[in-house]
Parts: structure tokens; sequence; C-alpha cells
């Protein structure tokens, strides 16, 4: 199969910096499939559809068009690139996630954009469902203390009140709901390569996954 480089890990481990850059530096496109559930969210929103029905669920996707391009999301040819980044859509993106006619959902586009080849794709289940196969995959992860610190200091770089207890228990919520769902759970495998950031910087990150990777 032609190069797709997963990269899965829970929210805030650096999974996103990590993986734009090593995309740049490869000459790789990327993917944030993280963006694509929120660009559902963001439709379900808008359209006040009932997030427990998957009969609304599947009309609505139906007549859904989501396309993400390096940073820009379009939901049926409107650009929702900053709006699906607020914490509400981040909640209702984790909840939608769990729902598996959401995951059908974006599975298919999600094999289509990778399939084209030499991408990195960040998410939560690439390597374990979207592409199993790929010969290069790595799981992202740091303390859930370390990675509400991180997420502490960037909202209040941006002005905003925030309370570093109130994010570590969103963390834990998070990934509590995302490792345990029924559906395509966050996992770390025995084929993916493990990267603890706690302790590290983004250089140091990219130069551990650049030793390990397989060129095939
Ligand atoms: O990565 P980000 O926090 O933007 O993702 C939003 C939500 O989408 C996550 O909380 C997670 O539940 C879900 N997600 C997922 N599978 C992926 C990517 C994201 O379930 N591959």
């Amino acid at each position: 199969m032609r190069d797709v480089i997963t990269i899965d890990g829970p929210s805030g481990a650096g999974k996103s910096t990590v993986s734009r850059l090593l995309a740049k530096k490869l000459g790789y496109r990327y993917l944030d499939t993280g963006a694509l559930y929120r660009a559902v969210a963001w439709k379900v929103h808008a359209e006040g559809t009932d997030p427990e029905s998957a009969d609304a669920l599947t009309g609505l996707l139906k007549k859904t068009r989501i396309t993400c391009e390096d940073k820009k999301v379009m939901v049926d040819g409107a650009d929702v690139t900053t709006q699906i980044r607020t914490p509400e859509i981040g909640e209702l993106s984790s909840r939608l996630s769990a729902i598996p006619v959401v995951r059908k959902y974006l599975f298919e586009m999600q094999r289509h954009i990778g399939l084209e080849g030499n991408v990195v794709i960040e998410g939560r289940d690439i390597g374990t469902v979207i592409f199993p196969e790929s010969e290069n995959k790595f799981f992202i992860d740091a303390s859930p203390e370390e990675r509400a610190r991180r997420r502490y200091e960037e909202l209040k770089n941006k002005g905003l009140d925030v309370s570093l207890y109130d994010i570590l228990d969103g963390i834990k919520k998070r990934d509590r709901r995302d490792s345990t769902r029924q559906s395509a759970p966050l996992k770390k495998t025995g084929s993916m390569v493990y990267v603890d950031t706690s302790s590290l910087s983004i250089d140091e990150v990219i130069l551990n996954i650049m030793e390990a990777l397989k060129t095939s």
C-alpha cells in the first residue's frame, strides 16, 4: 500500500502539532480526523438534530457534505474551520463519535483520502480500524495532568478564564468515553510505536518518529 502514517492517541497529547510537522517534513498531506467528527457535530448542532437518534443522524448525514483540506474544514460549502474548535462542539463530537452510524459515514471518507497515499492521518482509531494494514503506526500519549496543563496554558494565552481542575476533569471524562465505547475505542496495540510526550520537546518527538519510520 502507498504510505499512510497513522497517529492515534488521547486529546491534548500533541498529536496535531506532531502530525502536521511530520507531514511537512516528509512532504505528505495531513488529515485531522477529529476535525471530521467536529464537523458532524457542528452540523448536528446547527440543525438541532437529536444526537441520540440514529435515524435522525442517518437522515442528516445523507444530505451533508464534509470536506477537509489541510487546515480548512467545510460543511456543505461553508467554512467552519474556526467554529468547530469550541469546547461545546468538542464535547458533542465526543458523544457523537460513539454512535456507529457516524463512524460508518466517516469511515469511507477517511479510507478514500488515505488510499491516495503519502499522508499522515491522526485520530483515535486510525491504526486499529481505518488503516490497520499500515506499516507505520504510532500512539502519541502524555499523562492527563500534563495534557491538562498544556490546554490550560493554551486557553490562558488566549485570554480565557479557565480552571485547571475543570480541564483535567474534562480530559479524564473524554478519555474514559473514548476508550470504553463499543464502537472503535481508542486503543494502543502491539503494532504501534508508543511515544510518551510528557517530558519531550516537539523536536524530540518528531525525531523519535522519524527514526522509527519503516520504508518499504
Ligand atoms: O481530536 P479531537 O479532540 O478534535 O476529536 C474530537 C472528538 O472526535 C474526540 O473526542 C473523539 O471522541 C472523536 N474522534 C474519534 N475518532 C477519531 C478522531 C476523533 O472518535 N478518529
